[in-house]
């Protein structure tokens, strides 16, 4: 027999989704005419819109005929993409040699921590979208899990809170190797300014360390003052990796399409550019996006295809209000919804856990727990509003009727 790999023991309970689905089946054996509403995962629901969907089409078409068929493409993605990007998402301040197309944001934060190696030591917002702390257990970066702490031994947390307006104070942070910092934030729905976001790129400089900026719901910044990529801040370029993704802003989730930018600027001590071992990660564990999906991108970025995505962000962002309002209206204090498609509440006196079953119990609405993203997570619930308008609107009414 072979031994397992120590590092994946150390997970705790699993990832949060696959335990709220348990949960959520165990409630159903118990109720099984319970109709549940689901405001807890962060997938989208919104058909692919038409423009998208006529770009995926014509290239499925064209692979079906023996002029247009094509097999493997570029690692990087195709050029005319990566081009779009840099001018469309970033107003020309990266280039398209910088883009490297992807299929998705979660696993190009695999094959980031890959890049960076076992001995990386990594900072967090706490609480943070939990995949940059499993990937960083997996590949062996941390001790084990410290149980009094909830937290891994290794890492270094950096406490998002309402009391400190969802900024660390950089004051008390360790320095590490690395910093994962996702703007507009999964779970808290916060986004930062300009000037804190100055201070981070500030704090890794002066660390020597890799920001690793995930900007996976940038679309969702409704606020003109607020900047959409970490490459509007000056300097950044020498010490900032950005990495994106097209599932929440188009209804990708499924299609599967991100992308990661690597400026020519950043560079390893010893002189390196981090993007020349990018491209050869990119090369060795991943054959490329899917020409499919990137045709649909393509159409996604010309003007038709952004109005479309303005329309289905203003869609969720809507949904955001709806549940903000009522949840405001029962007394709850709510954060976020206004540049994410997710919405923070705290519960007070209860565990996550305990509201998260109160909410299930009494109103069949599933919610996500905050304690799922970190230890400053304890005492929230996080709400998605990526769900159909209806489904928003039952879920609110039931929680408004069951919760009161
Ligand atoms: N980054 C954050 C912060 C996310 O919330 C998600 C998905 O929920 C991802 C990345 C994953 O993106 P993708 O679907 O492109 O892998």
């Amino acid at each position: 027999m072979v031994k397992r790999n120590p590092n994946m023991a150390k997970l705790q309970s699993g990832y949060l989704f696959p335990e709220i689905a348990r949960r959520k089946k165990e409630f159903l054996a118990r109720n099984p005419k319970a109709k549940i509403i689901s405001l807890g995962i962060g997938d989208t629901t919104q058909p692919i819109t038409p423009h998208i969907t006529k770009g995926l089409h014509n290239e499925v078409s064209r692979l079906g005929t023996r002029k247009g068929y094509s097999g493997y493409g570029a690692e990087q993605g195709l050029e005319e993409l990566r081009n779009k990007i840099a001018e469309k998402l970033y107003n020309g301040i990266i280039k398209g040699d910088e883009v490297f197309v992807s299929d998705g944001a979660k696993p190009d934060t695999a094959r980031l921590q890959v890049l960076f190696g076992s001995n990386a030591t990594i900072a967090v917002q706490d609480p943070s979208y939990p995949v940059y702390v499993d990937s960083s257990v997996i590949l062996g970066q941390t001790g084990n899990y410290n149980q009094r702490k909830s937290q891994f031994d290794g890492i270094e947390y950096m406490e998002c809170v309402p009391e400190n307006n969802f900024f660390p104070d950089l004051k008390k942070t360790k320095k590490t190797d690395i910093i994962f910092f996702c703007n507009p934030n999964n779970p808290t729905g916060a986004a930062v300014n300009r000037r804190q976001l100055k201070e981070i790129v500030d704090f890794a400089r002066r660390n020597k360390s890799i920001l690793v900026y995930d900007s996976a719901y940038s679309q969702f910044i409704t606020d003109k003052k607020l900047p959409k990529s970490i490459y509007e801040i000056e300097g950044s370029k020498e010490v900032a990796i950005e990495i994106s993704s097209f599932s929440k802003p188009i209804g990708f989730t499924g299609v599967r399409l991100g992308w990661a930018v690597i400026p020519n600027e950043l560079l390893f001590e010893d002189g390196t550019p981090v993007n020349k071992d990018w491209n050869r990660i990119a090369t060795t564990l991943f054959n490329g996006a899917s020409n499919i999906a990137q045709h649909g991108a393509l159409n996604a970025l010309d003007a038709k295809g952004m109005k479309e995505m303005r329309q289905t962000i203003s869609y969720y962002l809507e949904n955001a209000g709806i549940i903000r309002d009522s949840m405001e209206k029962l007394g709850y204090e709510v954060y976020g919804g206004r540049h994410a498609p997710y919405l923070w509440m705290r519960v007070p006196g209860k565990t996550s856990w305990e509201a998260f079953e109160e909410f299930l119990g009494k109103a069949n609405v599933l919610t996500t727990p905050g304690v799922g993203f970190g230890p400053s997570g304890e005492g929230f619930l996080r709400l998605s509003a990526l769900d159909h308008r209806e489904d928003v609107k039952e879920a609110v009414e039931r929680i408004e009727r069951c919760m009161k």
